[in-house]
């Protein structure tokens, strides 16, 4: 079945749509009784293809695409799509965090952190999670809130998806719908500069300010460096930091306006519309871009085996930096950039082509922090994984016994 990755090529036992609890108890029923393992299909964004289970039943969740808000807060069925939820909250005036594709699950992306524009303002995906709504593997159904079950709250927190099937997310909404956003694009030879007067900019600015760069190939045109900053305060006051992004060198492209947090994820979707490469992908988190790092970032963009692979850092700071590392089940809180490398490759290209990001996760491992990125770290990466949760991995071990004792969902990269 049709993932975002044309590499996974799981074929399931059986898939079924989901509309209701019942459904999903109905599921979690048929599986056991047929001993087949389960898998839970959101937005279909794991590059990993864990949401669909080779030769398992999968419990496509994309009956359950619903969202009604009410009073600041959204409640979101399991199988909602980033898009979805961005513009319905947007007609009431509001925001939830998200990221910059419009067809990643929001239940995934919150619940395995949830890097967004929004995190130096408000928090984390997860830190916007009020409550949510779980079936577990024997059927029951469990709203985790911070009055009931806060003990599995503070795991969906982070802790990713894999104590029980969420069929709703309660989310914070912000009175916030526009941002000051756009690209702004350098050719390849100012790349060491401007990624380094990145880094610059990112170490003074103010909560408002969050942003995101990288290097990436233009459709039918040359490589760049990019950044993609948002200003998400008055506007008059972000014309400065916009300007400093732009005076990072002679732009090729400058394109930055007032705009809707719905509109960057269409533009985030439309930059991977008829995109059929296959993929494969790594992160490190690394605490500053100082000089050696911007070289081994430039080194490996030069590396690439396809122009379709890209690398793209995103500035986590502000808010999401002030929660206590203890506070909630996502624990990497210092402020650091994510570095996401995405190699892409055509069918049939050599290994060579496939193992680029892997190889570059190496060589950024000695700049790197420990841990990593729990949504998009995979089963080698072990040592990540191994320290991603931080001091929360022992807590995480014992919930999940608790909730979860038979491991039936056993999708993400949780240690166990
Ligand atoms: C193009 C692209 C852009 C991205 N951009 C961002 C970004 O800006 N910020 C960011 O933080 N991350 C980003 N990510 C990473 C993304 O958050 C993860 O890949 C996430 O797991 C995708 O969720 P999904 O529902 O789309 O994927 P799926 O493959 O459907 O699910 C991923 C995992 O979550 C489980 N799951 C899904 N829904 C549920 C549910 N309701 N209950 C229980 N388990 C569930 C699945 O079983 C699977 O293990 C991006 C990924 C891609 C490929």
């Amino acid at each position: 079945m049709k993932v975002w990755n044309p590499a996974v090529d799981h074929q399931p036992a059986e898939v079924l749509v989901s509309a209701t609890v019942d459904d999903v108890r109905a599921g979690l029923a048929k599986a056991t009784a047929a001993g087949l393992g389960i898998s839970v299909l959101g937005g279909g964004h794991d590059w990993l293809g864990r949401s669909v289970r080779h030769g398992g039943l999968v419990l496509d969740l994309s009956g359950m695409r619903t969202v009604t808000v009410s009073e600041n807060i959204a409640v979101v069925g399991g199988g909602t799509r980033s898009l979805e939820v961005a513009t319905i909250v947007e007609k009431a005036g509001g925001s939830v965090v998200a990221g910059t594709v419009g067809s990643v699950g929001v239940a995934s992306f919150t619940t395995g952190g949830g890097y967004g524009y929004l995190n130096s303002l408000v928090g984390t995906g997860s830190d916007n999670l009020i409550a949510a709504d779980v079936v577990l593997a024997d059927g029951t159904l469990v709203h985790a809130s911070e009055q009931e079950d806060s003990d599995l709250l503070w795991a969906l927190r982070g802790g990713g998806g894999n104590f029980g099937v969420v069929t709703a997310l309660h989310l914070r909404v912000h009175p916030l719908t526009t941002a000051l956003t756009g690209m702004v694009a350098f050719s390849w030879d100012q790349a060491a500069t401007v990624l380094r007067g990145f880094g610059e900019i990112c170490a003074e600015a103010p909560d408002e300010f969050s942003a995101r760069a990288g290097v990436v190939t233009l459709p039918g045109g040359p490589t760049v460096a990019y950044v993609a900053p948002a200003w998400m305060g008055n506007p008059a006051d972000g014309e400065e930091w916009m300007g400093r992004v732009t005076r990072l060198g002679t732009p090729l492209i400058a394109d930055l306006r007032i705009k809707p947090f719905s509109d960057v994820l269409r533009e985030g979707e439309a930059m991977l519309a008829g995109n059929d490469h296959h993929h494969s992908m790594a992160t490190r988190n690394i605490a500053a871009l100082d000089p050696d790092v911007v070289a081994a970032i430039i080194e490996a963009a030069e590396a690439r085996t396809s122009p379709a692979s890209v690398i793209e850092i995103v500035q986590f700071h502000g808010a999401a930096t002030r929660v206590p590392a203890e506070a909630t089940a996502f624990a990497q809180r210092s402020p650091h950039f994510l570095i996401q490398l995405i190699g892409s490759w055509n069918p049939g290209d050599s290994a060579e082509s496939q193992a680029w990001a892997r190889d570059t996760s190496r060589k950024l491992a000695p700049y790197a922090l420990p841990g990593g990125y729990p949504n998009v770290l995979g089963p080698d990466d072990k040592e990540q994984v191994a320290h991603a949760y931080g001091p929360n991995a022992d807590r995480l071990l014992s919930l999940k016994r608790r909730y979860d004792p038979q491991s039936v969902f056993s999708a993400s990269p949780l240690p166990y």
